[in-house]
């Protein structure tokens, strides 16, 4: 399966080497992006007979090794693979950063809230609680977020998760690198919401506001929340309660990359509490969630 690949890869690889002469980042990025996304094509034919998505990974690998090594090909092949790649080609593979909230213990262990910044905040303080069902947030963040894995990942989107198990614990310059390594097109912090008060309800979208390294992506971000958010709610048929800037969130200032928060909704709420501990309504979220970020990065690039 792997090894089918590797000749028409190192063709793609060779020919976009050739007509971009790629040398610095942004194109080498571009590229890898382009080639992973032909294999994503070609993979997702023949999805409904391994459904493995570890396999994606491994490809992925092999892809950027290939892109490093340099074969000769005839023109012919070229030519034949520029016919047939025409349409894949043209489809940018887009990485998405899912953070769910919190973990299984929380870190006291402060950390600065900027680069820089000598303000230190500790790393987890721990999510909230469900008023009426006592489900840790944290559990149902995650719930909420490999569901949406399997959403962006079954339409070809390259996912990674900050944690994929309730045992982890990450401070939010760790979460915020995640992004950042991975040159992100988009991270998505999933929280729920608690107050004092338990009639409080419905869904925010927090934004970062121009501090640290934020201050590059505060405006993308915002785009991209309001559309996600708008799109969460009226999918959901949930209370929006619209997009709230931040200064003072490590996990916003410390990114380079576009990077929302949403919260899904109100754990201190003992209605909302048991909605978010229902599988259904957490799949309707992560339904919510994917379609908008389908809107937002499709919106962003036409
Ligand atoms: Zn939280």
């Amino acid at each position: 399966m792997i090894k089918k690949y590797i000749l028409p890869l190192i063709i793609s690889a060779i020919i976009i080497v050739n007509l971009s002469g790629c040398s610095n980042g942004i194109l080498k990025k571009s590229t890898a992006s382009i080639i992973t996304s032909s294999m994503q094509n070609k993979e997702s034919k023949s999805k409904d007979s391994t459904g493995a998505d570890s396999n994606k990974q491994i490809n992925s690998d092999i892809q950027e090794k290939n892109h490093n090594k340099s074969t000769p090909e005839t023109n012919t092949d070229i030519k034949i693979l520029k016919d047939t790649k025409k349409n894949e080609v043209s489809k940018k593979r887009k990485v998405i950063v899912i953070d769910a909230g919190h973990g299984g213990k929380a870190t006291l262990e402060k950390e600065p809230i900027a680069p820089g910044s000598t303000v230190m905040k500790e790393k987890d303080v721990g999510g909230a609680a469900g008023v009426s069902t006592g489900t840790p947030e944290y559990v149902v963040n995650l719930n909420v977020a490999v569901k949406l894995k399997n959403y962006l990942s079954k339409a070809g989107y390259k996912v990674i998760m900050t944690r994929t198990s309730n045992n982890e614990s990450l401070g939010n310059i760790a979460r915020a690198e995640v992004g950042n390594k991975t040159n992100a097109d988009l991270v998505i912090r999933i929280h729920a919401d608690s107050f004092t008060d338990s009639s409080a309800k419905g869904a925010s979208m927090l934004v970062p506001d121009g501090v640290g390294y934020s201050k590059d992506i505060s405006s993308i971000s915002k785009k991209y929340g309001r559309i996600i958010l708008n799109t969460l709610v009226s999918r959901v048929g949930m209370k929006s309660k619209g997009i709230i800037t931040r200064t003072d969130l490590t996990g916003f200032n410390w990114s380079k990359v576009p990077v929302i928060l949403i919260e899904m909704g109100f754990l201190s709420n003992p209605d909302e509490d048991r909605l978010l501990s229902s599988d259904s309504y957490q799949d309707q979220i992560a339904q919510g969630l994917f379609k908008g970020i389908q809107k937002a990065l499709l919106g962003a690039e036409s």
